[in-house]
C-alpha cells in the first residue's frame, strides 16, 4: 500500500472538513482530538513516509551486493501476487510498514498528551509551574526573571502591558519601575488597591535594551497569557499601549483612536488606553488616560 499517497488523501479530506468549519472529529479508541492538530500531525508523518519509500527504491534498483542482478530486474517486472519478493525485501517493507505505524501512533499520542496537559491546568500557580523554566523564545536566554504576573488570583479587572523592563526583570514582578508606580498612582485613585487587582505582560521575560518584543517572541509566549486570561476569567481586561491591545485584537486601529473604546476578545471586555511609559513622555495625554480609567470601576465591579 502507498502508505504516502494514502496520508496525502486523508490530510485533504481532513483540510476539506476542517474547511466546513468543523473542528473537533472522533478518532476509535481516542479522545476528543482538535482536527488542527491531526492535520498538523499527518503533515509531519508525511516526510517520513516519504523518506521511507525513497529509501525502499533506491533498495530495490541498486542492490550493489546482489549477485543475480537479471533476477532483480525479472522481478520487479513480475507482479508480486505471484511472485512474491525475496525475503531480505519482504523483511525491509515489513519493518518500514511497522515504522510508519509507529510514526502515527506516535504522533496521535503526542496529540493526547498534549490536550491532557492542557486540561490538567487550573490554577494561576500551576499555569507558573509548567513555563517558570520557558525557553521557547530568544528572550529565555537572556532575562534575569521570568515575570509572569501579580495580583489577586480572582480578581475582576486584568492590566496588560507589554514586557517587563530592567526593574521587572530584576524584581521578577511587572510594574514596579516608574510607569508601574504611576500606574499604582492611578489603580489607587480608583479607590482600589494594587493588591485586588491582576498585572501581567504580553511578554514574560525582557525584551534587551527594553526594545518592543517582536511578532516571533509575541507569538511564542501567546499560550500563556491566553491561558492566564482563561484560569482568571477577569470582567474587564485593561490594554495598556499598542501592543497588548493589537495582540488581543489585531484588527482595532492604533491606541489613540482604540483607546477608551470597549472591544470584545472572545468572552471579555477589553479597555484599550495608554501605555504608563508613554504617559511619562507626554504628560498632555494624561487626562485622556484618566478619563479611560474613570470607566473601571463600572465595568469591572459593577454587578
Ligand atoms: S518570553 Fe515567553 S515564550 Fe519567551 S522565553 Fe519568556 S516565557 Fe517563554
Amino acid at each position: 500500500m502507498d502508505y504516502s499517497a494514502l496520508l496525502l488523501q486523508i490530510e485533504n479530506q481532513l483540510q476539506t472538513v476542517h474547511k466546513k468549519g468543523q473542528n473537533y472529529m472522533n478518532i476509535e479508541a481516542m479522545p476528543r482530538v482538535e482536527l488542527r492538530r491531526v492535520i498538523e500531525g499527518l503533515g509531519a508523518i508525511i516526510p517520513v513516509e516519504k523518506d521511507i519509500s525513497q529509501k525502499q527504491q533506491e533498495k530495490q534498483t541498486s542492490f550493489p551486493n546482489h549477485p543475480d542482478q537479471s533476477g532483480m530486474i525479472q522481478y520487479k517486472n513480475t507482479h508480486p501476487k505471484f511472485f512474491p519478493p525475496p525475503a531480505d525485501i519482504a523483511e525491509n517493507q515489513d519493518k518500514g510498514n511497522k515504522v510508519k505505524q509507529q510514526s502515527l501512533t506516535k504522533a496521535f499520542a503526542q496529540i493526547v498528551i498534549h490536550q491532557e496537559s492542557a486540561k490538567k491546568i487550573n490554577t494561576l500557580s500551576e499555569l507558573f509551574q509548567k513555563y517558570e523554566d520557558c525557553q521557547r523564545c530568544a528572550l529565555g536566554k537572556t532575562r534575569k526573571n521570568l515575570v509572569f504576573g501579580r495580583g489577586l488570583s480572582n480578581a475582576t479587572v486584568m492590566f496588560l502591558g507589554e514586557g517587563p523592563g530592567a526593574d521587572e526583570d530584576a524584581q521578577g514582578e511587572p510594574f514596579v519601575g516608574r510607569a508601574g508606580r504611576l500606574l499604582t498612582k492611578m489603580i489607587s485613585a480608583l479607590g482600589i488597591e494594587r493588591s485586588d487587582v491582576y498585572i501581567t505582560n504580553i511578554v514574560k521575560c525582557r525584551p534587551p535594551e527594553n526594545r518592543n518584543p517582536t511578532p516571533a517572541e509575541i507569538s511564542c509566549c501567546l499560550p500563556i497569557i491566553k491561558q492566564q486570561i482563561k484560569i482568571l476569567n477577569p470582567k474587564l481586561i485593561v490594554t495598556l499601549g499598542n501592543i497588548p491591545t493589537k495582540t488581543l485584537i489585531p484588527e482595532l486601529p492604533g491606541i489613540t483612536k482604540a483607546r477608551g473604546k470597549i472591544q470584545q476578545y472572545e468572552n471579555w471586555t477589553v479597555l484599550p488606553t495608554f501605555h504608563p511609559s508613554y504617559l511619562l513622555r507626554n504628560r498632555s495625554a494624561m487626562p485622556l488616560a484618566w478619563e479611560d480609567f474613570k470607566k473601571i470601576p463600572e465595568l469591572a465591579f459593577n454587578n
